[in-house]
């Protein structure tokens, strides 16, 4: 994928336009409708592998660039993922500016979707941050262009079984890497953030026998999966220094930073939680030179989405599951590829993402 650089003159005299051609983002629409409220934001990044797939977010940004920067990153993000997914998805996300306790209503939502719907399909539409399944339900309303119904309405359900079994293989092909066998028994294993995803990941790590610490800021949380897989407990302020593994974090992003990985022991990073590293090219150099296997956050939480494509093509948990298996290798030929080039990780897995872009590009150029 060719980046053109721009000077911040071509930036100030068109900086919608310009900041599109830095990544190459296809098409932008700017939504927005007075009787409601509504003013959105919807970026198609790139539509090679297939309609582009990405959550709607809404955010009380501070201004309308801040939106704009926001959702022509999280779109490229998608472009990514699904590529290195294997996924025939291209990349979109979509943004709703304002406060959703203030202005989120059904009018609003139906609106949204029709906007949604006018793209015919390009853009497909899904869960993010402040959207909830009824969000989705109430979108659904206007287009059929949305991801991740609940399965009542004939959707895939909560994707968080499936993103937890690829956090769990790619940390057996870590492992495999690091040490010469997948095996994680025996390995003592940091998961930060015990939600939906994280509860599933202790449950797969400690059957195969992995001594299991967990932190969350929910006491109920922590007392229910200590109890119920034998995990133990750690507080905020120690795990860092603890003597482990793996440290998967499962709860936020920018977690990798200068501070963290002053402490941190571990071997190997590997976990659900977006954006890991606090910054790409600064923590994804260190944690190498730190003799830290970092597993790209964006290849190892894939089976998110790859639960979404599979909702699309008529849902099927099983072949999802398997999908979602193939992480494994996706994990290992990534740290293959970044040993033989000598990059670091993330940068592999970023390769690897536009490598299927542009062969399949070629193809579509044939009759
Ligand atoms: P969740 O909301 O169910 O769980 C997050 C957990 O993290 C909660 O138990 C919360 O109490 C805890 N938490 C919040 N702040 C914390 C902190 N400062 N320290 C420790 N714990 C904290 O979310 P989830 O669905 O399990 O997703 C976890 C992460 O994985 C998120 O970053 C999400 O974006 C990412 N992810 C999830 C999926 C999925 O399928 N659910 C897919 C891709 C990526």
């Amino acid at each position: 994928m060719e980046v053109k650089v721009l000077n911040n003159a071509d930036l100030s005299n068109n900086p919608v336009i310009a900041q599109m051609s830095l990544y190459n983002h296809e098409q932008i629409v700017f939504c927005n409708d007075n009787a409601t409220g509504l003013k959105a934001i919807i970026a198609i990044h790139n539509t090679i592998l297939g309609p582009s797939l990405g959550g709607t977010r809404m955010w009380n940004y501070n201004n309308e660039m801040e939106a704009l920067n926001d959702v022509l990153r999280l779109s490229r993000g998608m472009t990514y993922k699904s590529s290195v997914a294997g996924l025939n998805l291209g990349g979109g996300k979509a943004v709703i500016i304002g406060d959703p306790k203030k202005i989120k209503n059904e009018a609003l939502l139906r609106r949204f979707g029709k906007f949604v719907n006018s793209l015919g399909g390009k853009y497909i539409t899904a869960e993010d941050v402040a959207m909830t399944s009824r969000d989705m339900e109430i979108i659904h309303m206007e287009t059929d262009h949305v991801s991740g119904l609940p399965e009542n309405m004939g959707g895939s359900g909560d994707p968080s079984p499936v993103t937890a079994y690829g956090v769990y293989v790619s940390m057996k092909a870590s492992a495999k890497e690091v040490w010469g066998s997948d095996s994680l028994s025996g390995k003592k294993v940091l998961v930060q953030g015990i939600g939906h995803v994280g509860e599933v990941l202790v449950s797969h790590l400690t059957k195969e026998g992995a001594k299991v610490y967990i932190n969350d800021i929910s006491e109920e949380r922590l007392k229910a999966v200590a109890d119920a897989h034998k995990a133990e407990v750690v507080s905020a302020d120690k795990m860092f220094d603890l003597d482990i593994d793996v440290y998967a974090p499962c709860a936020l992003g920018a977690t990798v930073n200068d501070a963290t990985l002053a402490k941190l022991k571990c071997k190997i990073i590997c976990g659900a939680a977006n954006n890991q590293l606090a910054n790409e090219v600064v923590h994804g150099e260190a944690v190498g030179k730190q003799g830290i296997l970092y597993a790209p956050d964006y290849v190892v939480n894939a089976g998110g989405i790859i639960n979404v494509y599979y909702e699309l093509e008529g849902y099927n948990r099983e072949r999802a599951m398997r999908h979602a298996e193939g992480i494994y290798n996706t994990t290992f030929n990534l740290f293959q590829l970044a040993k033989k080039d000598s990059i670091p990780t993330y940068m592999a897995a970023n390769r690897l993402g536009e490598q299927r872009l542009a062969s399949i590009a070629a193809i579509n150029a044939v009759l």
